[in-house]
C-alpha cells in the first residue's frame, strides 16, 4: 500500500512555532515546531505520555499553549482559552471559522448514539450552520467512499467498531476542513478491524488530503505517512521521510521504540 512520498515543502496549512505546554508541574510539550504542508500526511509516533495528544489538540481549540504560536492555514489560532473553552480575545464568528477548517476523529468514534450513521455525517455541518453544509445526497456520497452506503441507515450498535470509525472518518471529511487531524484512530478498534480503517486513511491520502495522524501503528507511519515525527518527552527527537526515521538508519532512541511496539 506504499504511496509515493511527497515533499516536506510547498504551501503550510499546519504552522507550529516554539509551543510551550505544561500541565501544572509537568511540562507536556517543550519547544516543538511542526509543519505540515498542503497534502502531506505527517504521522506521529512516539511512546505513551510523550505529549502527542496534546500537540494535536493545540491544533483544534481543544488545549491551549503557554507559549509560542499555532496557525492554520495562515492564521493564528487563538490560544488563550476562557472558562468556557472560548479562545479569548476572538469573536465567535472567528473560532468557529478555525474549528471548522480542521476535522478530528477520535480514538473513540463519539457518534451521537439515537442517530443513523447518515444522520451522524449530516450533523456536524449543519449544526454548525457552515454556508455549504452538505445534502442527503452529498453524505450518502461520503458515506460511499468510506465503503458504507449500504450502512446509511443503521445506528451505531448496528455497526462495528471499524464501521463506526469509518462513519466518523465521514463525518469529519463532512465539513471539508483544511487539515484532518486522527487521535489513534486504531487503538480502540479489535486488530481484525484496524485494517479497513487504515485502508480508508490511506484512501484519504491519496485523494491529496492535509492529515495529522497520532498512531502506534507502525504500518501507517511506514506505508501512508509522507513525513514521520517521533516524540519523547514533549520534545521532536526525530523527524523526517519514514524511510529516514524508521529504516536502517533509525536512531538509537526510535531503534529502541521501534523493537517495543513491532
Ligand atoms: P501521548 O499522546 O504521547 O500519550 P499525551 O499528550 O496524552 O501523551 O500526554 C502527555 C502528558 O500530559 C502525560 O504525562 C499526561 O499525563 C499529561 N496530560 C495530558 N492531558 C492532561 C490533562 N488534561 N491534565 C493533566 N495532565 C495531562
Amino acid at each position: 500500500m506504499q504511496r509515493p512520498r511527497r515533499e516536506h515543502a510547498g504551501t503550510p496549512v499546519v504552522q507550529v512555532r516554539g509551543v510551550d505546554k505544561s500541565f501544572g508541574e509537568n511540562r507536556v510539550l517543550a519547544d516543538v515546531d511542526l509543519e505540515v504542508h498542503e497534502g502531506e500526511v505527517v504521522v506521529v509516533i512516539g511512546p505513551s505520555g510523550s505529549g502527542k495528544t496534546t500537540l494535536l489538540r493545540t491544533l483544534n481549540h481543544l488545549e491551549s499553549v503557554d507559549a509560542g504560536r499555532v496557525e492554520i492555514n495562515g492564521r493564528l489560532m487563538g490560544y488563550k482559552l476562557d472558562d468556557d473553552g472560548k479562545p479569548r480575545g476572538l469573536p465567535d464568528a472567528e473560532v468557529s471559522r478555525q474549528r471548522r477548517e480542521v476535522g478530528m476523529v477520535f480514538q473513540r468514534f463519539n457518534l451521537f448514539p439515537h442517530k443513523t450513521a447518515l444522520e451522524n455525517v449530516l450533523l456536524a455541518p449543519n449544526a454548525l450552520r457552515l454556508p455549504d453544509a452538505i445534502d442527503r445526497e452529498g453524505a450518502l456520497d461520503l458515506l460511499a467512499r468510506v465503503g458504507l452506503r449500504e450502512h446509511a441507515e443503521k445506528y451505531p450498535h448496528q455497526l462495528s467498531g471499524g464501521q463506526q470509525q469509518r462513519v466518523a472518518i465521514a463525518r469529519a471529511i463532512a465539513m471539508n476542513p483544511k487539515v484532518l487531524l486522527f487521535d489513534e484512530p486504531t487503538s480502540a478498534l479489535d486488530p481484525e478491524l484496524v485494517g479497513e480503517v487504515l485502508g480508508t486513511i490511506a484512501d484519504l491520502a491519496d485523494e491529496g488530503r492535509t492529515m495529522v495522524v497520532v498512531t502506534h501503528e507502525m504500518r501507517l507511519a511506514r506505508d501512508v505517512a509522507d513525513w514521520v515525527v517521533f516524540m519523547e518527552d514533549g520534545r521532536i527527537v526525530a523527524q523526517g521521510p519514514p524511510d529516514e526515521v524508521l529504516g536502517a538508519n533509525a536512531t538509537p532512541r526510535v531503534a529502541r521504540f521501534l523493537q517495543q511496539v513491532d
